[in-house]
């Protein structure tokens, strides 16, 4: 098992600085256009194809780096870059983990590969659990999934939301619900496979930030997948039902909604997108302070700036340790006490929060334009503290894990 280390091994910083060398040259030039077209940069994501930035094989590669930071290491380097280009190149990697997390070998071999396609014919995948009344509240789940014995084919019902590449994906992973007295217990996760009738795309979003990002809406009417489609297979999930019922019975009490601290292992990742958003908004305001003059020097000569400087260095760094404590903490299997995952996800998105707000404020006017790119990386950040659980979510996560409490 991994000790925890705060240096990167050599062959971990040869991979970072060729995603640096990625994201600086061909992310970064691309990130503004993209952020106007709000479409989806189908060209950078065909270029980090023909790298082997965008496939299964670095995915997973980065994903089972037994020191658990091959992934931090990974969004920081892509979401210094860009948030938008990057959550367009890793929203498959999300989809992917789903599969490789809960699919059996053959689901694994059948189906991601599909999710990325090939470098003259790129696809991404989705991954769709949100709907319009159940974000926070995944319990509340209304997509219900029936099982046609006869035809051994599961039949797809409802409407999700707010789906990462939803509609445009080739593979769509969608959870849905089998016993809703079970509330999250009672989910189950299956493979759209590409042009199945019944799926589609409805409302696209118009997004504050991350706006090369595509999220929308997938509407799902009676949508037939093969029984080979539900992920981890159909004797995994009556064995997974016939227990949860016995202790919803046992415990005479509605099962929890346990879905709210199921995700401590991947809420590092997110905190890693925000620490690589956070510093490239540090980076411009330092270079700005430096260079910019007013009353006959350089703003960074005043304590006013410059100690902001170094309050947001101080909290960028602090939210990259509890990153990649907790993506240690993942991978060597280390129980989350005190929901250190959370914790992570938390402090990393609020610093990026701040420090891209105080990122505007030291390049001044030109900091509100979108000549330069702090205002963007604002815009950007917003969405650390809402996705894969909001920041209300984590205090709750934490709250309840530190104090055994049901505090609601
Ligand atoms: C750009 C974008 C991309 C996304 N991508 C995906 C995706 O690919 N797949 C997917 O399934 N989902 C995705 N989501 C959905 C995202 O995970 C949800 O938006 C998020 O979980 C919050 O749910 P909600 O928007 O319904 O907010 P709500 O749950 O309605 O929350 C509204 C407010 O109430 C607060 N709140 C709710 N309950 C409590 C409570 N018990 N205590 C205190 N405060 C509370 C929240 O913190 C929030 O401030 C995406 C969302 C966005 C915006």
């Amino acid at each position: 098992m991994a000790e925890f280390a705060m240096d990167l091994n050599d062959e971990q910083k040869e991979v970072r600085d060729w995603l640096h060398g990625f994201a600086a040259d061909v992310i970064r030039p691309a990130a503004a256009e993209w952020d106007e077209r709000e479409e989806t940069p189908w060209p950078v994501i065909q270029e980090a194809s023909k790298l082997g930035i965008y496939s299964l094989d670095f995915y997973a590669q980065q994903f089972f780096d037994p020191t658990g930071l091959g992934i931090p290491m990974t969004m920081e380097e892509l979401f210094w870059g860009d948030a938008g280009i990057a959550l367009s190149i890793v929203g498959t990697g999300l989809a992917a983990v789903g599969v490789l997390a809960n699919g059996t070998e053959e689901q694994i071999g059948t189906w991601i590969p599909q999710m990325y396609g090939d470098v003259n014919d790129v696809k991404v995948a989705a991954f769709c659990s949100s709907e319009p009344d159940a974000g926070s509240d995944v319990a509340a789940m209304r997509t219900r999934a029936v099982y046609d014995e006869a035809k051994d084919e599961w039949v797809l019902n409802g409407t999700k939301t707010w789906a990462t590449n939803g509609g445009i994906a080739n593979v769509h992973v969608v959870v849905a619900s089998i016993d809703p007295e079970l509330g999250s217990k009672g989910h189950a996760s299956f493979i759209v496979p590409p042009n199945t009738p019944g799926l589609s795309q409805g409302q696209k979003f118009k997004k504050h930030g991350i706006r090369a990002s595509h999220t929308a809406e997938v509407v799902l009417e009676n949508v037939r997948v093969p029984g080979s489609c539900l992920l981890g297979g159909k004797d995994k999930l009556d064995e997974r039902l016939a227990r949860a019922r016995e202790k919803a019975k046992k415990g005479g009490e509605r099962v929890k909604n346990a879905a709210m601290a199921t995700f401590e292992a991947s809420r590092p990742a997110v905190g890693a997108m925000a620490v690589g958003t956070a510093r490239a908004a540090y980076e411009e305001a330092l270079e700005y302070a430096k260079t910019r003059e007013q009353f006959g020097r350089p703003i960074i000569d005043n304590q006013g700036v410059a100690f902001q400087l170094a309050d947001m260095r101080t909290q960028i760094d602090a939210a990259r340790l509890l990153v990649w404590r907790a993506s240690w903490m993942g991978t060597t299997g280390k129980k989350f006490e005190n929901a250190e995952g959370s914790m992570s996800k938390l402090f990393a998105s609020e610093t990026a929060k701040k420090v891209t707000a105080q990122a505007i404020q030291i390049l001044g006017g030109n900091g509100y334009t979108r000549e330069y790119p702090v205002e963007r990386m604002h815009r950007d950040a917003a969405i650390y503290t809402i996705f894969e659980g909001t920041s209300e979510i984590q205090r709750l996560v934490i709250a309840r894990t530190l104090s055994g409490m049901p505090i609601r």
